[in-house]
């Protein structure tokens, strides 16, 4: 798996820095978010460094049944959650290896801010 230089997501596929892992397949990984926004906060990548949803092809259908599977660990699939994906500078992403952000365990509000 080609690591992109100074890429935080890379270097977790890698293991070079820690994650708490949470549901690993062949392609994809999720694991918690640094900084929860709320009480269960995932993020889901593919392990492959992809950029943005130009460059996600048929890795999505993989990532949405990931997501999927990792509800349900996590416990939250009967009370709903909601799956974010940031790309831009408006939409505040800071990351720039794709990933889809899952957050569940309380109300959330609509629209978000
Ligand atoms: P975004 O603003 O959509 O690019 O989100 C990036 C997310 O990555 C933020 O919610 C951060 O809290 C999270 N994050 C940054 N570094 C780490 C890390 N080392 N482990 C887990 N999550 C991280
Ligand atoms: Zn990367």
């Amino acid at each position: 798996m080609p690591e992109i230089e100074n890429c935080i997501f890379c270097k977790i596929v890698k293991g070079s820095i820690p994650a708490e892992k949470v549901l690993e397949t062949e392609k994809i990984l999720v694991f918690k978010d640094i900084s929860s926004k709320a009480p269960v906060h995932l993020l889901a990548i593919p392990k492959e460094h992809v950029a943005d949803l130009k460059g996600i092809s048929i890795l999505g259908k993989d990532l949405f049944e990931a997501i999927a599977k990792v509800s349900e660990v996590a416990g939250i699939n009967s009370t709903g959650f909601r799956v974010v994906m940031n790309q831009g500078q408006d939409a505040g992403q800071e990351i720039e290896h794709i990933h889809f952000h899952i957050l569940g365990g309380r109300k959330l509000l609509w629209p978000p801010g």
